[in-house]
């Protein structure tokens, strides 16, 4: 069987952020959809999720939906979607949720935090699809994938998320500031362009992706004014990517001030200077909603198909 498929559906960071100027790449929050022959995963349920579960209900036409959910962190833009969700409130339709045990609850509970009188009319009870919860553990099976986990620094903490199957690597680490546990921060912490280092065990959850797609929310410029925030800049993914070879890597989480213009230049910068750092061939661009391709190393010429229309 072939490998995975991936379309994205928000590639956006923070808050939803509509407008003429970020039509290109979209203004839906954090929602990637992953396919393995009948097998369907989603990475996160931001706004996005709304219109992949419409999606999803127009090709069924009232067929049973069944789909996993696996969650990276519960920032309100990576869960916003899900009482937008569609096929959760159809009978028939199921569902496996997982996400990790935290302090504070477990994913159930934290789901349907969101979803208690004073956010939302609707309860989570009110889902009448088949759900069931679980907690990541740094490995597990989603039927035939194998997905190993990573706790990424981010306040609060987040999952990357490493999926293989029939030869193909998906890596998801969206929300990360991974200057935080580079082995040598200081020095980065008082030049931007040192070059990171980090523990090979890290760099080893990252290797080889057919497809990384990584945070990149910042220019250098502007991450010198936010560190801490818990997300990466062009430096930091350059310096990943020197290291753990992606064939292909998507920037993603993009800010909401930046606009379409700028997302583009930002994926033109990171392609330039990982050129020029000695990694050549990978295909690197700026995740954009709507946009579908293999999970495969690419072959040349190096280009991304068309995204499907809206
Ligand atoms: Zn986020
Ligand atoms: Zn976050």
């Amino acid at each position: 069987m072939n490998g995975l498929t991936v379309q994205f559906w928000g590639t956006r960071g923070s808050i939803p952020t509509p407008g003429r100027h970020t039509e290109k790449y979209g203004g839906n929050t954090t929602c990637v959809e992953l396919r393995h022959g009948d097998t369907q995963v989603v990475l996160d349920a931001g706004s996005g999720i709304r219109q992949l579960g419409a999606a999803w209900m127009q090709e069924t036409a009232g067929k049973p939906i069944r789909a996993h959910l696996l969650f990276t962190h519960l920032h309100w833009d990576h869960i916003q979607g899900f009482p937008f969700f569609a096929p959760a409130y159809r009978k028939g339709n199921s569902f496996t949720v997982y996400g990790e045990q935290r302090p504070d609850g477990g994913i159930r509970e934290l789901l349907g935090g969101q979803m208690r009188g004073s956010y939302f009319p609707v309860p989570l009870a009110a889902m009448q699809a088949e759900l069931s919860f679980h907690d990541t553990a740094p490995e597990f099976a989603v039927e035939g994938i194998t997905v190993r986990t990573a706790r990424l620094p981010h306040p609060g903490g987040c999952l990357g998320y490493r999926l293989e199957v029939a030869g193909s690597v998906f890596v998801f680490a969206t929300d990360s500031e991974l200057d935080g546990v580079a082995l040598n921060k200081d020095a980065v912490q008082a030049d931007h362009a040192a070059p990171r280092e980090y523990e090979p065990a890290l760099v080893e959850f990252f290797r080889g992706a057919n497809l990384l797609v990584i945070d990149c929310q910042y220019t250098d410029e502007e991450y010198a004014g936010r560190r801490g925030w818990g997300h990466n800049s062009i430096a930091t993914v350059v310096d990943l990517c020197r290291q753990a070879r992606p064939d292909a890597v998507a920037l993603f989480h993009h800010d909401p001030e930046s606009n379409d213009d700028k997302v583009l230049a930002m994926a033109d910068e990171t392609a330039r200077r990982l050129e020029s750092a000695g990694v050549t061939g990978a295909l690197v661009f700026a995740a954009r909603e709507r946009l579908a391709m293999k999970v495969e190393k690419p072959t040349c010429p190096l280009a991304l198909p068309a995204a499907a229309p809206r």
